[in-house]
Formats: structure tokens, C-alpha cells, sequence
């Protein structure tokens, strides 16, 4: 049955087809992103044939929690299971006063980076607005009822920029004050740079803020670690950011995952500055999440800072993000690999209740 999420922005017209007034329309959508209802029949200030017209046209989501994981630190994660069977991964991050939930654009990824484990089996299809607004609206129920979600990052399955009609859909009713009215400055859409969509973002005049994934300082790495990049290539990636911030006043982020013995090494560190400086953005560095059966791992302390002092010397403004939810599987792509391997077996909550 269709989701009513990828009804909403026409459902006043909907409703209309059926009958019922305009206001109708804006009691739905507050039942949606201000409750925690789960169902139609919940909706207890609309007619009683109403709520039941709704349950036969529609469902209120199209997929189903396969698992639900909670780690030692606040991070909760959980894997969805979409009406066509394809999985996909959410998860909510907590961190002092901040909610941050990380959404997927994609069922898997077509970019191919080598240490990921998005995008080991390649991409199957892009997701729908309303699949996207569906892992904020369950991931917003997992928080006490005093608590909202403040930031998105859109670093879930996928490249958001490879599914702009899903993702803007997603996020128009992300920072809506009528959906939940989070601010676009904290809203991040990370991509492997698509030159030609950032130059579409910036063109309309994009609020969100930006987060490029660079991993590499020189075409020669990057095409081996990110292999899209041999038909993009970095200088077309820097000049659609210079564009996107000239249009847009919005300063970007380059993330760099790293990786011990491959792009941590003092030269790397130095071509990297070269290459950034003067550009005003900011510099995101990620320690490499291991995912098994994979070769790569995690740069020692010492590393890190080694790579991080000789970038600050050189005027970089950057953040070595701290890892989070690793008793979880929270990188990419991670929860769905291992049960699909069966190396991990998985209850779900309906599950639960039932045994
Ligand atoms: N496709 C988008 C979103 C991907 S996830 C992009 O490429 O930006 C967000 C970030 O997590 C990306 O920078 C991605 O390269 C990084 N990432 C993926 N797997 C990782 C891992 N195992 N450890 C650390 N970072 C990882």
C-alpha cells in the first residue's frame, strides 16, 4: 500500500478528492511530525470515517523495523526493511544537548568507495521522499517525548546528491516549521562531489549546509580509494564548492576518512594543505570505522595528531570527529552487511514482544 509520507504534499488536494475541507490536511501532517502515533486510527481528532478511509488508502510507513540496536553510548540504530525487501540503515546519535539522526538517500551505493560498506554490492535504487522523511519520523520516535532531533546529516546509504529529487523532497518537510522545523544551517547533505548537482544546489541557492568527501589529496589516491573520481576528478570538485560557496556565502566541509598507512601520512597531510588553503572551509578528518573482511584500519593517536598538527600549522580549521555506536556496527552500511552475512542474528522489536 503507498505510504501517506509521499502523499503530503498534495494531501490537501487528496483529501479534497475525498470530500473532506483543507484543514484536514494540516491535523494530519501535525499527527505525523508532532506525535508519536503509528497508526490512523490514532488520530483522534479527525471523524471516525475519515480515519478509517485513511487506513484503507493508505499506510502510514512502508517499512518495516528488521532490527534495533542500542549502544553503551546513546547511539541507537535501527535496519529497515523497504516494501521491495531492500534494507536500509538509520541512526540516531546523541551527543551532550544534540539529537543528530543520520539518514540513507539509497538502498546501497553506486560510488564504490573501497572502505565502505555501503556500497560493497552497489546501488539497487534511490529512495522516495517519503522513505527518507519515514527514518526521521522513526528515529524521532525513539527520543523521549521532551527531547527533538536538532540536526540531520545525510551520511546514511547512499550519495544524496545521486537522488537530489528524494532528498530535497525529504528535506523541504525536514525544515519546515509545519514538519520539524529543523534549521537548514543544521541540516548536512554529504556527498562524494558530483560537480554538476552542487552547482544545481548552489543555483538554488541552497540552504543545507554542504559536506564534500575528499579522502584523498591528489587524483591518483582518490581514484583508487573513491573510484567515481576517475571520471570526476578533484579540481572539478573544488570548483563547483568555490561556486556553490560564492553563490551560496554558505562555507563547505571536506570530510577525510583516514586510513592508517594510506592517506595519513605526513605528505599527504602537507598536499592537502596546499590544496585547501584559502578556501575558507572546513576540514572534517574521520578515523576509519573497521568493517570486517575489509584490509583497511584505524590510524594509531599518534597518527591522527601527527596529520592534524601539520594541517593546523598551516591555517586548515579542522575536527577529527570522534567515532560512535562501535559496539553497534554504526559505520555505513555495517548493521546490514553482517545480518545479511548471518554473522549477526537480529530480533526485531515486534519479535521481541512476541516471544
Ligand atoms: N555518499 C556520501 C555519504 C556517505 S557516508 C558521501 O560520500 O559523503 C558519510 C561519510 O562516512 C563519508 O565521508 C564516507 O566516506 C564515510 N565513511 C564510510 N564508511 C566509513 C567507515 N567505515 N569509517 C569511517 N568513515 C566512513
Amino acid at each position: 500500500m503507498n505510504s501517506i509520507l509521499n502523499q503530503l504534499d498534495d494531501l490537501s488536494e487528496r483529501l479534497a478528492g475525498l470530500g473532506e475541507p483543507k484543514f484536514r490536511a494540516r491535523q494530519i501532517v501535525k499527527w505525523l511530525f508532532d506525535s508519536r502515533v503509528t497508526s490512523f486510527a490514532e488520530m483522534s481528532d479527525l471523524p471516525r470515517p475519515l480515519r478509517e478511509r485513511l487506513s484503507q488508502e493508505f499506510s502510514l510507513w512502508s517499512s518495516t523495523v528488521l532490527a534495533h540496536q542500542r549502544s553503551s553510548d546513546g547511539t541507537e540504530k535501527l535496519l529497515l526493511r523497504m516494501a521491495d525487501r531492500g534494507d536500509i540503515e538509520c541512526v540516531l546519535l546523541r551527543d551532550g544537548a544534540r539529537r543528530t539522526i543520520c539518514v540513507s538517500s539509497q538502498v546501497g551505493c553506486a560510488m564504490g568507495c573501497v572502505f565502505c560498506a555501503s556500497g560493497l554490492n552497489g546501488v539497487e535504487r534511490s529512495l522516495t521522499h517519503g522513505e527518507i522523511i519515514e527514518q526521521m519520523l522513526r528515529l524521532s520516535r525513539l527520543l523521549p517525548t521532551d527531547e527533538r532531533i536538532s540536526h540531520i546529516v545525510m551520511m546514511g546509504m547512499g550519495d544524496p546528491l545521486a537522488n537530489l529529487p528524494g532528498v530535497l523532497g525529504a528535506l523541504a518537510w525536514a525544515s519546515s516549521p509545519q514538519g520539524l522545523g529543523i534549521s537548514a544551517r543544521r541540516i548536512t547533505i554529504s556527498t562524494v562531489g558530483i560537480p554538476a548537482a552542487i552547482r544545481k544546489l548552489a543555483d538554488m541557492d541552497c540552504r543545507y549546509h554542504l559536506a564534500i568527501s575528499l579522502h584523498a589529496p591528489n587524483d591518483e589516491l582518490r581514484t583508487k580509494l573513491v573510484p567515481v573520481n576517475a571520471k570526476i576528478g578533484i579540481a572539478a570538485i573544488l570548483d563547483a564548492a568555490e561556486y556553490f560557496f560564492e553563490k551560496t556565502g554558505r562555507r563547505l566541509t571536506f570530510e577525510y576518512v583516514l586510513l592508517a598507512g594510506i592517506n595519513d601520512q605526513p605528505v599527504q597531510a602537507e598536499e592537502l594543505a596546499d590544496l585547501l588553503s584559502g578556501r575558507g572551509a572546513l576540514l572534517n578528518v574521520i578515523p576509519y570505522n573497521p568493517v570486517a573482511g575489509l584490509p583497511y584500519r584505524t590510524p594509531s593517536r599518534q597518527a591522527i595528531a601527527r596529520f592534524r598538527e601539520i594541517l593546523q600549522s598551516r591555517g586548515i580549521v579542522i575536527k577529527i570527529r570522534q567515532r560512535k555506536g562501535d559496539d553497534i556496527n554504526a559505520a555505513c552500511g555495517q548493521l546490514r552487511r553482517s545480518v545479511a552475512s548471518g554473522a549477526l542474528s537480529i530480533v526485531s522489536p515486534e519479535q521481541a514482544a512476541n516471544s
